[in-house]
């Protein structure tokens, strides 16, 4: 064998007690799920608003399967453009308040493609300022830019504004952060981040993978959350990057922004370039979804009445949920190991959460991460309290 050193990586990851095996589901992605054979209620799901399973969206995509065929055929700058393709991205432009869009095969291809596309690959040239706390995918797609880089502490404005100004001097500037963090469930300061770019001659980049179909009227987003309180205006967000494959339940990420930004990317982004567009149905159920969160708007209303009822539940029987605003709510164990066997305890008792750690976290805040959606009932997450509390309790945690 000419890799001894695989088993040495599994060793350690066992090691560590951080080792686990693919968990897989038996049937759809649902509040409730099938689970290695085993009924358990899902508090892992990316699917806020429960639309991964929605009739319309569905019929959308079989629908279109049936008219466009099953692939695309060709990346999109060539061939594999049709319009359904574009017809999403129009309806997505409206959605966010942007003039423009581009629909990139997935969320991590549309940060990795447009922070590479718009950064320097000449050493040091630009600069890019980033939340120690962002999205692996944004982390990748700088290190694909030979960008300085400058880390500011989470959500601190008065480090953002130091590391702006040890960033004049580069030819562009950008600010980048999470609009949700995924690990914490909390809500970056986008007003505050804007006038600061503003004031030091940057650009701004949201990831909203978790504020699309959560945050703001409709589910339309981090900017749309801070622009309905009168924070700020639309024009005052340069990008906003957001997934189709969460809250609006398919598959897929987006660049919203202004035409310029649009055209470049078309030209400039590699994973654009040089990967095979969506599917056809992929392209109408992200288009149906869109719909449904705009005519249903009592699917989000629902999401956050089950978050506050789940994260008050929580707080109440003790346990550390740290900085959370939004459906994510994180919990706190602090140990890896324990947080592991947290996790399969849960699971042993029918409950889904997923067990965190480093590097995904920092060091010594490990956690339960649990999720609320939509479609879960009171029933379900009543249930998925009582097993928290009493493994809790057993495990010392609260
Ligand atoms: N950004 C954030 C904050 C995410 O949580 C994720 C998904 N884990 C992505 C980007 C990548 O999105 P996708 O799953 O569509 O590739």
């Amino acid at each position: 064998m000419s890799m001894p050193f695989l088993k040495e990586e599994v060793a350690s990851l066992k090691e560590r007690g951080v080792f686990t095996e693919q968990r897989v589901l038996d049937g759809p992605q649902l509040p409730t799920s099938v689970v290695d054979g085993k009924k358990v209620v899902n508090m892992s799901s990316n699917n806020y608003l429960g639309l991964a399973t929605h009739p319309k969206l569905k019929k959308a995509m079989i629908e279109a399967t049936e008219k466009w065929g099953a692939g695309a055929g060709a990346v999109r700058p060539i061939i594999g453009t049709n319009r359904l393709h574009i017809e999403l991205e129009e309806q997505l432009a409206e959605f966010k308040g942007t003039e423009s869009c581009l629909v990139f095969v997935a969320g991590i291809a549309a940060n990795r493609g447009t922070i590479q596309a718009l950064l320097s690959n000449k050493q040091d040239e630009d600069a890019v300022v980033s939340d120690e706390l962002n999205h692996a995918s944004i982390i990748d797609g700088v290190r694909l830019t030979k960008s300085k880089r400058f880390i500011f502490k989470h959500k601190d404005m008065a480090d953002l504004e130091a590391k702006l100004k040890e960033a004049q001097g580069a030819r562009r500037i950008m600010v980048i952060t999470d609009g949700v963090f995924s690990m914490d469930g909390d809500i970056a300061p986008l007003d505050e981040i804007a006038k600061l770019a503003k004031q030091y001659g940057a650009f701004t980049f949201v990831d909203d993978a978790h504020a699309s179909g959560v945050l703001g009227p409709n589910g339309r987003g981090t900017v749309s959350h801070f622009v309905t309180q009168g924070k700020m205006k639309y024009e005052d967000w340069d990008i906003q990057m957001g997934t189709l494959s969460k809250g609006l339940g398919c598959l897929g990420g987006y660049i919203c922004g202004t035409k310029d930004l649009t055209d470049y990317l078309r030209h400039a982004a590699r994973p654009f370039l040089f990967s095979t567009a969506h599917p056809p149905g992929v392209a109408a159920a992200c288009i149906a979804a869109l719909e449904v969160v705009q005519e249903e708007p009592e699917l989000v209303e629902k999401l956050w009445d089950n978050a506050r009822f789940f994260k008050g539940a929580l707080k109440e029987l003790g346990f550390d949920t740290g900085r959370s605003e939004t459906p994510i709510a994180p919990i706190i164990v602090g140990e890896e190991a324990k947080t592991m066997e947290f996790m399969r305890r849960l699971y042993d008792a029918g409950v889904m959460g997923v067990g965190i750690v480093f590097p995904t976290v920092p060091r010594g805040a490990a956690r339960v991460r649990t999720i609320v959606t939509a479609t879960h009932s009171r029933e379900e997450l009543q249930y998925a309290l009582d097993a928290l509390e009493k493994i809790g309790k057993e495990m010392e945690i609260i």
